[in-house]
């Protein structure tokens, strides 16, 4: 079967890779090649802290443990950190009633949490600072990981490529009909590319691709932005969710940051000066949790708007009376893709429902409402 897959962001990237596995002939479009979307800005954190209900917190456990398992397939997951997650927070604060709750729910979910004392966190993370602990409440997640997108995506193209797939470096300007089914892509130069299935993973930009078909997925505007420090005095192993900033080890010295007080900043992304703000927020910010990231320069600021469905949760599969089509939208989307990519090869290869997407149909948004976003959602 003759695929084209819109954007190689993780989630494009990991259905070109499964489908191409399964002996599918698949090209991937994408204007930016390996370098764009929310992917590359994204912090890549595999947790489920905060997913609910239980079932979509089963799905977030079953994608990281989907993360290992591709790792096995592929020989071997250098693009994985499993080295837990350590989270801290002001005790007898209002927040922290609702922490307890949180942990409480997960606990009884049975996913495994360890409470931790100021020294228990030092002796894991030795430059964290001891003052920023103070009064504070710690705990241990022992099987969180972390993503390196950046590799992850180069590894299943690579693996893609192996197996026959094309990138093309190209925008999708709109769909091709024929016969009443998706019938291929018209790129921006013109030019048209054919094929039995299109799978649209084109995250914010998803909507405006598929206009044609009356549908689009309603999106919450959320801008976000990670920077990448230079080389910095640190040891840090694990991911760090601190009460004000994320902190990830991005390898050789560098930290992957993000603040959600600098995702506020963003009031218009396409400003000249659009991150700086936030990205001096974020510098102040580590600095009060790893003095030893002094001066802290900054090598890269990233910035996105979240292909974030307004109920918070994935949408995958097909379009009601649309053949030969498939949409993949979703927040989350790192942990999620490995399986996106089964679910792809299950319903398009396959022609069986996925058991894992059934409750996340494009579908569950009345179609008002989506339709009323078709012109609306800015990209
Ligand atoms: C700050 C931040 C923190 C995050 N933290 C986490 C986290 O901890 N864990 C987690 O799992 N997720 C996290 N996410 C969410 C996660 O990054 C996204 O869900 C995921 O990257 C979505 O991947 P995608 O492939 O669907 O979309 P994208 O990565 O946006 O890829 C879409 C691709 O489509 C391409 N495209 C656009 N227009 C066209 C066109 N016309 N034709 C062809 N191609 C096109 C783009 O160039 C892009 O490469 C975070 C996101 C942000 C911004």
């Amino acid at each position: 079967m003759r695929i084209i897959v819109i954007g190689a962001g993780a989630i494009g990237c990991s259905v070109a890779y499964h489908l191409a596995k399964e002996g599918a002939s698949v090209t991937v479009v994408d204007p930016e090649g390996l370098r764009g979307g929310a992917t590359l800005a994204s912090f890549a954190w595999l947790n489920c802290h905060d997913k609910n209900p239980e079932d979509y917190y089963r799905l977030l456990m079953r994608g990281n443990s989907a993360h290992r398992e591709l790792g096995d397939e592929i020989g071997h997951a250098n693009w994985l950190r499993l080295t837990g997650a350590l989270e801290w927070w002001p005790a007898n604060t209002e927040k922290a009633k609702n922490h307890a709750a949180r942990l409480d729910r997960l606990r009884s979910y049975g996913h495994p949490i360890e409470l931790l004392s100021a020294d228990d966190v030092l002796a894991l993370e030795p430059d964290v600072s001891r003052s920023s602990l103070e009064g504070c409440e710690a705990v241990y997640y022992p099987t969180d990981g972390a993503v390196d997108t950046v590799v992850y995506r180069h590894v299943l193209m690579r693996e893609a490529e192996r197996r026959g797939t094309t990138l093309v470096e190209a925008r999708v300007a709109d769909l091709l009909e024929r016969s009443g089914r998706v019938a291929g892509v018209r790129l921006g130069d013109g030019r048209e590319m054919e094929a039995d299935y299109v799978i649209n993973c084109a995250g914010r930009a998803s909507n405006a691709i598929g206009i044609r078909l009356g549908y689009s997925v309603p999106l919450d505007w959320r801008p976000g932005m990670t920077v990448t420090t230079d080389v910095t005095r640190n040891n840090i192993s694990r991911v760090i969710k601190a009460p004000n900033i994320y902190i990830k080890p991005e390898g050789a010295g560098r930290l992957l940051l993000h603040a959600k007080s600098a995702d506020q900043t963003l009031n218009d992304i396409h400003a000249p000066d659009a991150g700086k703000e936030g990205a001096e927020e974020i510098a102040r910010l580590v600095q009060t949790v790893l003095p030893t990231v002094r001066d802290v320069k900054i090598a890269s600021v990233r910035i996105t708007v979240r292909p974030y469905p307004t109920d918070g949760k994935p949408v995958f599969g097909p379009l009601p009376g649309v053949a030969g089509y498939h949409l993949a939208v979703l927040h989350s989307g790192i942990s999620l893709s490995p399986l996106i990519g089964r679910a792809a090869v299950e319903e398009i290869l396959h022609g069986r429902t996925s058991a894992d997407f059934e409750a996340y149909r494009p579908t569950r948004f009345s179609a008002s409402a989506a339709a009323a976003q078709v012109s609306a959602a800015p990209i």
